[in-house]
């Protein structure tokens, strides 16, 4: 086992694939920070850990705004640890036609995916390159391909595949690997948020969407968990700057 500190910071965490990460990095021997818009709405994954013998903590930071994630990561550092694994995984999704877009839903988007992700590393990353240890893993999504009614998600999404190659090139000399994950149709409030606007039922939505996947199934949050646990892991520090594609089948 490795001395470098064990603390991870997952975005996004009360619910969805970022609680799974969560719970996935507690049970890896993390210490985790469990941050969502909505501190009370993180308590239920830290009390999950707990329970299972594990370490976190709720903390309510919006990603987007500035002084929060600068006071959310300092809180972090002092009462659980320094963070050395940061999981941007806070997403929102705000379709629509490229014609019905708001710009509204265009800057919203960008903002929780690009400013989010930017402004927790730049905060997160002093810890890691002082530690001389990191792992920052980004969320992207097969949508980063081209997906209708998304171009602002897509946008975003292969913003932050970008973004990723570039920290991996400018922390690498620190012992910080930057990696992202591509999920394709993961079982989740954003994904049954989607059946309800195209006007379907959530089980039928999954149903089409495992008739077209591979491995014909649609994908669930441990199935991410189990991606990101391998980014964090000791033995990744040679892989970085990648963006692997977990969808049942072949992406990117
Ligand atoms: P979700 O909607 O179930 O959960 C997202 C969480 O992020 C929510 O708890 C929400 O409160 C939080 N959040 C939103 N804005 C925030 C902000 N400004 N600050 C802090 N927290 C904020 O979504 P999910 O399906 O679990 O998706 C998690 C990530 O995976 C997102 O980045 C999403 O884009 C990506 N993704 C999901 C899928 C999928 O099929 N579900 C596919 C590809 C990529």
């Amino acid at each position: 086992m490795t001395t470098t500190p064990r603390t991870a910071i997952v975005t996004g965490a009360a619910r969805g694939i970022g609680a799974g990460v969560a719970t996935r990095l507690a049970e890896d021997g993390f210490a985790v920070a469990v941050v969502d818009l909505d501190e009370t709405a993180c308590k239920k994954v830290v009390e999950d850990i707990e329970t299972a013998g594990g370490t976190a903590l709720a903390v309510g930071i919006d990603v987007v705004d500035e002084q929060a994630v600068q006071a959310g990561i300092g809180r972090i550092a002092e009462e659980l640890g320094e963070p050395t694994v940061l999981v941007n995984n806070a997403g929102i999704i705000r379709d629509n036609m490229l014609f019905k877009m708001s710009t509204d839903d265009w800057d919203s988007v960008m903002g929780v995916h690009l400013r989010g992700a930017f402004l927790m590393s730049r905060s997160a990353q002093s810890y890691m390159t002082k530690a001389g240890w990191g792992r920052i893993v980004n969320l992207s999504s097969t949508s980063a391909l081209g997906n209708r009614g998304q171009a602002n998600y897509a946008a975003a999404k292969a913003g932050v595949q970008g973004f990723t190659k570039t920290l991996a090139l400018e922390l690498g000399k620190f012992g910080v690997t930057a990696n992202a994950i591509a999920p394709g149709f993961i079982e989740t409030e954003m994904t049954a948020a989607t059946a309800e606007r195209v006007g379907m039922t959530f089980e039928d939505l999954k149903k089409e969407m495992a008739n077209r996947i591979p491995v014909a199934r649609t994908g669930k949050p441990a199935d991410i968990a189990a991606a990101v646990s391998f980014f964090a892991s000791e033995g990744a520090g040679f892989v970085s700057g990648q963006v692997l594609y977990v969808a049942g089948g072949p992406q990117g």
